[in-house]
């Protein structure tokens, strides 16, 4: 095949809400964000509905119909990770046959005691059942509580590119595959899902950059791609604190009912990137990812 496009397809970017609630201006700026990051490189843009838990009634279609009214537009129909268990289950299966994977006993308690501990690195799960005897392993079954999936991390941090954060390193350590509720862990899940899709851009808070080392190495040991990842600032109140819906008029339709239009909104917020214009694709031709703000951005409703 000679057509270069045809043998390398475009990727995609995306979004991909949680239906716990409406959307917030931050989250809308982040949506924007990630579309202006897919359609300036000729990418593809999906919407994908992270509904493996906290999931309200209703929720995903105001989210999908801001999104919408702001003029953001997706490829495709809509991604539900509750009609991707298979894979999930599969991908936890393959780590589970190259000996990645052991089952976890610990209540939350008990790892917030031993993650306490002065030499344990913060945040990391202190490794208690990794080395759990097979006698030890099966009085702990008795006791009747599933236990969780954890990975057998070989590594304690790991690299990745970040297009606003340049090269960074985080923590990785024995995450969490499966609750024991039987669950996927989201960690796993967005990996998946990420690289089943196509996507090879992830465009996110960056209150999530933490999290990307933990998915890289995830998608190294399913040899899996790891996407591009472009952590973006925040919005926060005026305080400082990241923004929240006690914070006044910040949903959009808090911002209607204040007689602003959906296009006054997408001004708004075109703004705080230092972009002009009413619909996303009047942004696209300003935009220049290396000249984005570095800082959160302040909203005083
Ligand atoms: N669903 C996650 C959230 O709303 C985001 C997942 C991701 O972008 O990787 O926080």
């Amino acid at each position: 095949m000679t057509n270069a496009a045809a043998a390398n397809p475009p990727g995609a970017g995306r979004f991909a809400p949680s239906p716990s609630g409406e959307l917030h201006l931050g989250n809308l700026r982040t949506a924007l964000l990630a579309w202006l990051f897919a359609r300036s490189t000729g990418r593809r843009f999906l919407i994908r509905v992270d509904d493996l838990d906290r999931v309200r009634r209703g929720a995903e279609e105001r989210q999908l119909a801001d999104l919408a009214a702001i003029g953001i537009d997706w490829d495709g129909p809509v991604a539900h990770q509750s009609d991707r268990l298979d894979a999930y289950h599969a991908a936890v299966a393959r780590l589970a046959a190259a000996d990645l994977v052991y089952e976890c006993y610990c209540t939350r308690r008990e790892i917030q005691q031993a993650a306490s501990a002065p030499h344990a690195p913060q945040g990391a799960y202190p490794g208690t059942c990794r080395n759990l005897t097979d006698t030890q392993r099966s009085q702990r079954r008795g006791e009747g509580r599933p236990p969780a999936m954890r990975l057998r991390a070989q590594v304690r941090d790991f690299v990745v590119d970040d297009r606003l954060h340049g090269r960074y390193r985080g923590l990785v350590d024995d995450m969490v595959l499966q609750r024991g509720d039987g669950t996927p862990a989201y960690n796993l899940a967005v990996v998946v899902d990420d690289a089943d899709q196509g996507i090879d851009q992830v465009v996110r808070g960056d209150d999530l950059l933490p999290s990307s080392p933990r998915q890289a190495y995830l998608a190294s040991l399913l040899e899996l791609p790891a996407p591009e990842y472009a952590h973006v600032p925040l919005a926060v109140n005026a305080e400082g604190k990241r923004l929240a819906k006690r914070d006044g008029a910040v949903t959009l339709s808090d911002q209607q009912a204040l007689g602003h239009s959906p296009a006054a909104v997408l001004e708004h917020l075109a703004a705080s990137l230092g972009l002009h214009g009413s619909t996303p694709a009047q942004l696209l031709e300003s935009f220049d990812p290396a000249r984005l703000p570095r800082e959160p951005w302040t909203f005083a409703a």
